[in-house]
């Protein structure tokens, strides 16, 4: 059972000395804002000195991959590849393109002969849109484009907001909406959204549950569950939710590389998604303190009678990743 101990010394040398690889959170593990945790980069080329596996799972669907791969390289961590990150992004587009290319049993993309499953529409940013046409998936041009040309007249008044159609501009019915970390998030796109989830037949999918995210001042922003909360509602419908605290990232990183769950570790800096993750997946856990939660927060869920407040006390314990480099040789 999980105990929530501080990993040093000689139990930190025997979880890494046995771990095959480690799974890593970004935001508030790897770096926290424009700056790396001091000690990451080298946690990192020390792991793979040892032989151990890295990767990266990340709940962030503002950016795609190969931004991903860049920030890495700006922030001083060294030889990271894009093979190795796994963020919601992509995998939102891995899920899709099974799903709706007829992979798993689902109705083949029509019968137009066209090999590009979809349209697909998307709430979110350029980073999310990409990874989805990388994919192969064919995106809706959005409606909202055409509406802010219209918007002159000023809104309000109890006008009926504007009836979107339930096919895209090519009169192709949508396959899907993706609910991803949209700043632009707006009325028309909710309305939109909701017409083509009235089709039974299109997917509802989120890039990942988070509430918030923490801000340099100290502030929040609200973060795609909050978005997804909203389409939910209006449309009555339910999300396939791909990023942590569900296990769709794993499977996505034991299909590409055969990893053994149990000699693997997940390392995440928030109760909720990370260690829950790691719990989903089998794997041993370690909370990180330079990010989102905090020990006092891990030891009462240690200390609820509540099964549910278990699955999110991790095993162990740092108060920053670069305490994980004793462990290792060099
Ligand atoms: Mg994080």
């Amino acid at each position: 059972m999980a105990g929530c101990r501080r990993l040093s010394g000689s139990c930190l040398r025997e979880v890494l000395g046995e771990a095959q690889g480690v799974l890593f959170d970004c935001d508030g593990v790897l770096w926290t804002g424009e700056r790396a945790v001091p000690g990451a980069p080298e946690l990192l080329e020390r792991l793979g000195r040892n032989g151990k596996a890295a990767f990266f799972v990340s709940n962030n669907s503002r950016r795609s991959v190969a931004e991903l791969e860049r920030r890495f390289c700006r922030l001083g961590f060294r030889g990271v590849r894009g093979e190795q990150v796994f963020s919601s992004a992509l995998c939102t587009a891995l899920y899709l393109r099974r799903r709706l290319a007829g992979g798993e049993g689902e109705a083949a993309d029509g019968a137009s002969g066209d090999s590009s499953p979809g349209p697909v529409f998307v709430l979110g940013g350029e980073g999310l849109r990409g990874e989805l046409r990388d994919a192969g998936l064919h995106l809706t041009s959005g409606a909202e484009e055409e509406e802010e040309e219209e918007e002159e007249g000023g809104g309000g008044g109890g006008e009926e907001p504007p009836r979107p159609p339930l096919t895209d501009r090519e009169g192709l019915p949508v396959r899907a909406v993706v609910v991803g970390y949209d700043d632009q998030f707006t009325f028309a796109k909710l309305s939109e959204a909701c017409a083509y989830l009235r089709d039974p037949q299109c997917l509802l999918v989120a890039t990942d549950p988070d509430p918030w995210h923490p801000l340099s001042n100290g502030q929040r922003t609200p973060g795609t569950g909050s978005l997804t909360a909203a389409v939910e509602t209006a449309s009555g419908r339910k999300a396939v939710v791909i990023g942590k605290p569900n296990t769709y990232m794993f499977e996505c990183i034991v299909e590409r590389f055969g990893v053994d769950p149990s000699r693997m570790l997940m390392v995440g800096d928030r109760l909720e998604t990370d260690i829950l993750f790691g719990k989903n997946c089998g794997l041993d856990t370690v909370l990180t303190l330079t990010g989102v939660s905090n020990l006092e927060e891990a030891q009462a869920y240690m200390a609820s009678d509540s099964p549910a407040a278990k699955d999110l006390v991790p095993h162990y314990y740092v108060d920053s990743i670069a305490d994980l480099i004793p462990g290792l040789d060099d």
